[in-house]
């Protein structure tokens, strides 16, 4: 038998091979050690595949992601997979339903820091290139966005667009966002 179990120190989800006759499980995300019979069983099933798939949904939902999950392979199909000897360990698993595996690993952690897009990039380029009259000169702004990994013209794009959009203004070669 298979059991998909908690971690009550982190919260995890792994699967326990043998749940009946294992005295104590190790959560494999932080190492601590539990007594089987104290852990949680969300879920035991027979085989494998239904306890790996019923893992995947846990994390998925943890996720709150559960519209991706819907959209891969049911419970039927992996069977038959692995009737057919395709071999699927749960990163495998995780790929096809679209859930990074690594992100999986680190669910529930919204600590790492977002990158800026290029989009905010060149918005803080015009915003801090500004000069006394609050207007930055498109070289400067350029010139600022390249320095942070922007192309060149990728942000004469994006700043051509801001104005667009009527998102700033140039007047005279001058920018100033609104
Ligand atoms: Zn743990």
């Amino acid at each position: 038998m298979y059991a998909v179990v908690g971690c009550t120190e982190c919260g995890s989800y792994w699967l326990l091979d043998d749940p009946e006759t294992q005295a104590s499980a190790t959560c494999l995300t932080c190492g601590r050690r539990h007594q089987t019979k104290k852990l949680r069983r969300f879920y035991t099933a027979e085989s494998r595949a239904a306890a790996v798939e019923a893992r995947a949904a846990l994390l998925a939902q943890k996720r709150d992601q559960t519209e991706q999950f819907e959209a891969v392979p049911d419970a039927g199909q992996l069977q038959r997979q692995v009737a057919e000897g395709t071999r699927i360990d749960d990163d495998e698993y995780l790929d096809q339903s679209g859930v990074d595996p690594e992100e999986a690993a680190e669910a529930g952690d919204v600590s790492r820091e977002r990158s800026p897009s290029r989009d905010e990039i060149v918005r803080n380029a015009v915003r801090e290139s500004s000069d006394g009259g609050g207007t930055a000169d498109r070289e400067t702004i350029l010139d600022y966005a390249t320095d942070r990994g922007v192309p060149r013209d990728a942000a004469a794009d994006l700043l051509d667009r801001l104005r667009r959009r009527g998102e700033a203004t140039e007047t005279n070669g001058e920018y100033r966002l609104l």
